[in-house]
């Protein structure tokens, strides 16, 4: 896809934006538009293509404008080609673009070779959701590698929170290049929740049945589930996916879902389904054909948001949700054994129970049979930001090129 570069009329700066995988995706959307409403500069928006099938419909949702794709992924790849193909097709569009600054986020090999590229050819990079470290190499791997090189060399690091703040300049980082900014996953999500909230009823019918990832065997399901997630019945949603969790944790974890899924059988157990095999494999395996779970393809974001708002709790390893659920008053317990986002689980909306089926089941027990602890975690807080990150990171940026 190839699109003329979005133009604002008497913007003199060129930014891009380059974004690899579903959660860049959604934690730079609000950035790219704080730049886009702006007078002063103009995004120009990179995909990867790393995580292609996962992107393509929160550009959609977002009405992102993409303005090149670098289609870098290829069957079985591993970490260092597909870092090496971003890397050089990334240095051939700084030059050929020359944009005053490269804007990249989170740790994934795109913002590894986001920032590499950029340092190589001098362009100097703004890193959002800075600082975030569990102070372990090897977990989660390679994340934490990446992160910790991306921050070696780039000029705005925007942190999340104060501890990412604290973790930078630990690691000798000028407090004068850092921002305490919020996560823009926060701005995202109150974007997509009012968008929803003004649309028509029709429009809101759950829209995960013409999906084109969809098993054969869970089409049949479809009908049925979106009157019943509609209801009042209570939901647990599920999301398990992350490279530490793969083989025998994902199975311990799918073990505690059927478990639970017994025990629990007023409540449904809702799982969109990452399309990795690794991941799908097993969960297909485990958890598929019975009566009170749900297995669906990944979920667009507005649904996500919704499905969300609707669950009772939520069992997830990914860094996104333990970030959105607080804001939204739902617990998460954490398939983790470490998290780079303490804020949450010392607050208290957040817990983290690792991967073993025994405490995952009695942990859930635990939070469904005594309101008490329930409220407790529901009500702990929400300490990600207000909504207004993307517009800090804009301000910081104008003020620079000004
Ligand atoms: N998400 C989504 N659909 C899904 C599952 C998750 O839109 O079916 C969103 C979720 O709200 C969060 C992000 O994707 O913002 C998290 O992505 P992931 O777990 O893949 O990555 P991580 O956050 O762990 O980096």
């Amino acid at each position: 896809m190839m699109i003329a570069p979005h133009a604002n009329k008497d913007a003199t700066v060129s930014i891009m934006i380059v974004i690899g995988t579903r959660p860049e995706a959604i934690k730079l959307a609000p950035v790219v538009q704080s730049i886009k409403s702006s007078s002063w500069a103009n995004p120009c928006v990179v995909l990867t293509g790393q995580h292609s099938d996962l992107i393509d419909p929160l550009i959609e949702s977002f009405g992102l404008e993409v303005h090149h794709h670098l289609h870098v992924m290829q069957p079985r790849q591993s970490l260092a080609s597909v870092t090496a193909r971003i890397l050089e097709k990334l240095d051939h569009l700084l030059i050929e673009l020359n944009p005053q600054a490269v804007i990249g986020q989170g740790d994934t090999a795109s913002v590894l070779a986001g920032s590499m590229a950029s340092f190589f050819r001098k362009i100097p990079f703004a890193h959002v959701e800075a600082g975030l470290r569990t102070g372990d190499l090897s977990a989660p791997f390679p994340e934490e590698l990446n992160r910790v090189l991306t921050s070696k060399m780039t000029t705005w690091h925007f942190a999340p929170t104060e501890m990412a703040k604290t973790n930078l300049i630990a690691e000798s980082v000028p407090p004068s290049k850092i921002w305490v900014t919020g996560n823009t996953v926060i701005d995202a999500l109150k974007l997509c929740l009012s968008r929803v909230g003004t649309q028509s009823a029709s429009a809101q019918r759950l829209p995960w049945a013409d999906h084109k990832d969809r098993d054969v065997t869970l089409a049949a399901q479809d009908q049925a589930w979106q009157e019943r997630l509609l209801s009042e019945r209570p939901l647990v949603l599920i999301t398990a996916h992350r490279r530490e969790n793969f083989g025998e944790p994902l199975r311990a974890i799918c073990q505690a879902v059927v478990q639970l899924a017994d025990r629990y059988k007023e409540h449904d157990f809702v799982y969109p389904v990452h399309p990795n095999p690794q991941v799908r494999e097993v969960v297909m395996t485990m958890l598929n054909g019975r009566a009170n779970i749900y297995l669906m393809p990944p979920a667009d974001y507005p649904l996500f948001c919704r499905l969300m708002e609707k669950s009772r709790l939520i069992l997830s390893d990914s860094g996104g949700v333990q970030e959105e659920a607080p804001a939204l008053g739902k617990p998460v317990l954490v398939l983790r054994d470490e998290t780079e986002r303490p804020e949450a689980v010392t607050l208290g909306c957040n817990r983290l129970v690792g991967t073993n089926t025994q405490r995952i089941v009695d942990e859930v027990t635990r939070l469904l049979s005594d309101p008490k602890q329930y409220e407790a975690m529901a009500n702990a807080g929400s300490p990600y930001g207000d909504g207004q990150a993307a517009q800090r990171i804009e301000a910081v940026l104008r003020e620079h090129f000004r």
